[in-house]
């Protein structure tokens, strides 16, 4: 049987960039089938474009800090489509890194939709290649709920594109994309309301994180309503739109933001015709070796249901090339991945909350908490407030769970999650000298 391809990999995002060229490395012939943009979400409409909108939301802030230290200076104002189109002109540039790393690396990019004719041979816009392995690395799409009007709203996807600043902002959700683009929002200058249909925002964090988190994103300014769903969109003759909500109250914005989470991306993949089988959620089922229920077939990343970051789908290319072409017959541990949600103040996490602790050890737990006031405020007079938590399990004493909300808590957390993998114990971080002055310190002099 011959072969066009030992390995085609289907989305040349984080997961399928990184297979690709690690597989070329190794000899492999390689081709990767792209219908969108190389670099995938976290390039182009993702991590990234992302990243870049919240340092833009943060410089307004910076103005009234100054203030208390003495600098003055008055914002003039805030330009959108300077920043939108300087954000564009990045992520081509990052897009011709992403097509130079492929290519130098023996890649064959077939630029085309990708959809199975059989369990060995993909048809690219029509012409058909065959493939001893093909790995689908389709990533995700946002969902909107099917509320009347709901074409009105847009998603992040069309965020980073918007012709115009939005003037009022409803975001809906509560999870990471809501959070954080309700920061950007209102960092930006938008009157910005976060739209949650449940008690508190961030399910899934650690409780005493979510609540202090919500304080501080509200005393920022964004107008949390929670318990709160829309129940239909119209639009005004003046383009503006009117959401009605379940309660009857009506709200008014410019723009609407559904944030309301992600499906997995397998329109027009033909499946079936591979024998590939799904969930009921449409995430593709595959095993610790990102083996499909077809055996030559394999999938990682957002489209199988694991942990939606960009880390994690490049973990698990490199785990997948590792286990396909040299002996390691090890799975990927998901154990402990550190996450960041990139609002105003940042929050971080690495392992158990309080709650999960609970949950698992009973009362073997002890929790450390340091609230305070970053020496920055003291001058600037703003009223922001950071909060850590170490989770310990009392009778080993090795730390479980990381958490804080303050600023770079991505860039603290990250450190910590390395000693948290390590198994450090809580003696071993008391017995660690901090860097002084800094927020990080807290974490090794909690008592
Ligand atoms: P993707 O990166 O989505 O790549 C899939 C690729 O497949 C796409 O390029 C798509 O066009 C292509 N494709 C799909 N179907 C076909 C087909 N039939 N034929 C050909 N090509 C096809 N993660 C973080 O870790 N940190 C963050 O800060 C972060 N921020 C985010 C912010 C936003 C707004 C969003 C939406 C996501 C964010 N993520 C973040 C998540 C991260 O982007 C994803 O987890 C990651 O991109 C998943 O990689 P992937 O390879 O599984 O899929
Ligand atoms: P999430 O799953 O994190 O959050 C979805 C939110 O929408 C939840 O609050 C959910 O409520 C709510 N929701 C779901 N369905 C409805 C509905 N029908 N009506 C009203 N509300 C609804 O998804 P996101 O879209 O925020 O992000 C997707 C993933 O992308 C994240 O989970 C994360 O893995 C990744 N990501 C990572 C980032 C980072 O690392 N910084 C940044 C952005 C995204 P409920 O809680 O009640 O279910």
């Amino acid at each position: 049987m011959s072969y066009d391809f030992d390995l085609l990999v289907i989305g040349a995002g984080s997961g399928g960039v990184r297979a690709s060229r690690m597989a070329a490395a190794k000899g492999v012939r390689v081709a990767v089938v792209e219908n969108r943009y190389l670099g995938g979400t976290c390039v182009n409409v993702g991590c990234v474009p992302k990243k870049l909108f919240v340092y833009a939301s943060e410089y307004a802030e910076k103005f009234e800090e100054a203030r208390g230290f003495g600098v003055q200076g008055q914002l003039q104002g805030f330009d959108w489509s300077t920043l939108r189109d300087n954000k564009s002109t990045e992520i081509s540039r990052l897009n011709g890194i992403y097509n130079n790393l492929l290519e130098n690396s023996g890649v064959t990019i077939l630029h085309g939709s990708a959809s199975f004719k059989d369990a060995h041979t993909v048809l690219v816009d029509g012409r058909e290649y065959r493939a001893e392995r093909i790995l689908i690395a389709t990533g995700g799409w946002p969902f909107k709920p099917d509320v009347p009007g709901a074409e009105h709203a847009i998603t992040s996807n069309e965020a980073f594109f918007l012709e115009q600043f939005p003037r009022r902002v409803i975001v809906v959700g509560g999870g990471y994309i809501a959070v954080e683009f309700a920061g950007i929002f209102n960092g930006l200058g938008a009157e910005t309301t976060l739209m949650y249909r449940g008690e508190q925002i961030l399910r899934g964090f650690d409780e005493g994180i979510r609540q202090f988190a919500a304080q501080q994103i509200a005393a920022k300014g964004v107008n949390i309503l929670t318990h709160s769903d829309i129940e239909r969109i119209e639009k005004q003759p003046d383009g503006s739109l009117i959401a009605t909500l379940k309660s009857g109250d009506t709200l008014a914005a410019d723009a609407i933001m559904y944030a309301t989470g992600r499906r997995p991306m397998t329109d027009g993949l033909k499946l079936e015709a591979a024998g590939v089988k799904t969930r009921e959620n449409g995430t593709v089922i595959a095993d610790d070796f990102f083996q499909t229920s077809t055996p030559s077939v394999y999938a990682l990343g957002d489209v199988i249901g694991t942990p939606a970051l960009t880390p994690v789908a490049l973990a698990q290319a490199m785990k997948l090339v590792a286990q396909l072409y040299s002996d390691d017959r090890s799975s990927m541990d998901y154990d402990n991945i550190p996450t960041a949600v990139f609002c105003q103040p940042n929050i971080a996490t690495v392992g158990l909350t309080e709650e999960q602790a609970l949950e698992r050890y009973q009362d073997d737990v002890t929790v450390f908490e340091s609230n305070f006031k970053p020496m920055k405020h003291t001058l600037s007079g703003l009223p922001e407030r950071t909060l850590m938590k170490l989770i310990v399990q009392t009778s080993s004493d090795v730390v479980v769970g990381a958490h804080m909300v303050g600023p770079d808590a991505g860039e603290i957390i990250q450190g910590l999650a390395v000693a948290i993998k390590a198994g450090a114990t809580k003696a071993v971080f008391d017995s660690t000298i901090g860097i002084h002055p800094t927020a990080a310190e807290e974490f090794v002099t909690m008592r």
